[in-house]
């Protein structure tokens, strides 16, 4: 399958090229060439697969011939090692659970089949790749550990010292092999900006090969195409009207349920439920795109001011509006509003949300006021104890550690402390030439 940029000023390209590049030479995103739909058989009896034979056939045509069938099969398996549950709430509610991977949270699919393609295009490869990720807390943990000892590729992440959580902070800083922590005294957008920067620095492009982790990367990206195949296939024989509410930040989820809907699986809605950074729920209603400064909220893996994958859901929808609007609804609440959820989840189903599956929560109940005969599936994106201090501050109950937290505390951290940009682009460079 070849890939072009969403810029239109770039060569289209091949699935190695797009998976290794990131982003297209004109700083496009990069979107598939053609979408061919699953036969209707596939979908009628998506219950006798297995996640994996799911996956092989929902993927392939992306992926191959670049990486062969069973190259492709084997990075399945490796990357599909964990359940995805659904637990229903009531009749018309139900969650799947996306946290029972190494790091607890969605992006572990994600990052692990990207690693393992990068790791195969890398094989015979004598150049390193570095990989470089911002992040406010998820995303480098499951990047650190998606990558933890893939050959020929080095992982550098840099984090806002203090102001990502304790669980957080351990799950980047003492994994040490191929992954090392940058600690930046500064915010997040100060991460972000000098990973932007190191990317359009010439001198450094041109002396080592970069490339990004986060989910413009459409090998991190395609693969959550998947978790709402997975969630048909454990609910359709029960239930007509199946409704995705997603916890959105950049909409790279959100994004993917419509690539699953495009093959074919058969989705009545979505719905992209936000905090208070609400873009997109504002465009909804208005018809006017105005991207802004994000603001903190207790669900911050959310707080994004400027959705990276807008740009294709656009694309999926030709740029038509009314198109858009009947397959898509967008609601954005409060941290009052979140906590009240939580609370309410709580007590009326027994059920510990995070903040972010709280949010979708409230999408799915919103939704369900004007379409009473829905099915609305919430995407529970975090483990609870991913935000111990919330949690535990609004249902006041306990929370246990999960084993796969527990061991990563016991960890050393190590990190290295930057707060400027000539430190960062030093730190390649020498990094590079000791390699
Ligand atoms: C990244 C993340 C999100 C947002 O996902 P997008 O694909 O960026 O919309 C939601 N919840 C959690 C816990 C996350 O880590």
């Amino acid at each position: 399958m070849n890939y072009y940029s969403l810029n239109h000023k770039a060569p289209n390209t091949t699935f190695k090229n797009a998976v290794i590049k990131g982003l297209a030479p004109d700083r496009g995103l990069y979107f598939p060439e053609s979408i061919t739909p699953l036969p209707k058989s596939f979908f009628e009896n998506i219950d006798k697969l297995t996640y994996q034979e799911i996956a092989f056939e929902a993927l392939k045509q992306f992926v191959l011939p670049e990486i062969p069938k069973d190259e492709l099969k084997r990075i399945i398996n490796e990357t599909l090692s964990f359940d995805f549950p659904v637990v229903e709430l009531n009749k018309n509610i139900s969650t799947l659970e996306l946290f029972h991977g190494p790091t607890m949270a969605f992006k572990d699919v994600g990052a692990r089949f990207m690693a393992r393609c990068l790791g195969y295009f890398n094989k015979d490869n004598r150049e390193q790749v570095t990989v470089l990720v911002a992040t406010s807390g998820d995303t480098g943990g499951a990047v650190a550990n998606g990558f933890l000892g893939v050959k020929g590729v080095n992982v550098v992440i840099l984090y806002p010292s203090g102001k990502v959580s304790d669980i957080q902070e351990k799950q980047l800083t003492t994994l040490g092999q191929n992954i090392t922590a940058l600690e930046v005294d500064g915010v997040f957008d100060d991460c972000q900006d000098m990973v932007k920067r190191a990317f359009l620095d010439e001198d450094l492009t041109s002396k080592m090969q970069l490339t990004s982790a986060n989910s413009i990367n459409i090998a991190r990206w395609l693969p959550q195409l998947l978790y709402f195949m997975f969630a048909y296939k454990q609910l359709y024989n029960q239930y007509d009207n199946i409704v995705f509410s997603v916890p959105s930040g950049n909409f790279g989820n959100v994004c993917a349920g419509m690539m699953a809907q495009q093959l074919g699986l058969p989705v009545k809605h979505f719905v992209a439920s936000n905090n208070e950074n609400n873009v997109v729920t504002t465009y909804l209603k208005t018809e006017n795109y105005n991207p802004k400064p994000s603001v903190q909220t207790i669900s911050n893996a959310m707080d994004v001011g400027n959705p990276s994958n807008f740009i294709r859901i656009q694309e999926i929808y030709k740029s038509d509006f009314e198109t858009l609007k009947n397959n898509l609804s967008s609601f954005s609440f409060t941290d009052e509003e979140t906590k009240a959820a939580m609370k309410e989840i709580y007590n009326n189903h027994h059920y510990v949300a995070d903040p972010h599956g709280a949010i979708g929560y409230l999408g799915a109940k919103f939704y369900l006021k004007e379409n009473p005969n829905a099915h609305c599936v919430f995407l529970e994106t975090a483990h609870p104890v991913k935000f111990l201090d919330v949690v535990e501050d609004v249902i006041k109950e306990e929370q246990k550690l999960p084993r796969q937290i527990q061991s990563v505390m016991n960890g050393k951290k190590v990190s290295i402390k930057i707060s400027e940009y000539n430190e960062l682009a030093s730190y390649l460079l020498n990094k590079n030439t000791h390699n």
